[in-house]
């Protein structure tokens, strides 16, 4: 088995921004994803979201009230 490097792991701050996110979900990063800019592209490709301050998982973008 080969080890990897993981560059940075975004996880979902969940519905109130607490760290609560139900699904406890973290984006896959991809292979090539280093830096925390370039996991949070594949995010997005996933179908996360960021408000400011935030990082939600798709599930929890779904719940988030639209403003
Ligand atoms: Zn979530």
């Amino acid at each position: 088995m080969t080890a990897h490097l993981i560059g940075y792991e975004i996880a979902c701050n969940g519905p109130t921004g607490q760290n609560d996110c139900p699904d406890s979900a973290a984006v896959r990063a991809s292979f090539t994803s280093r830096t925390a800019a370039a996991v949070r592209a594949d995010g997005r490709r996933q179908g996360w979201t960021r408000p400011p301050g935030r990082d939600l998982c798709p599930a929890c973008t779904a719940k988030e009230p639209t403003r």
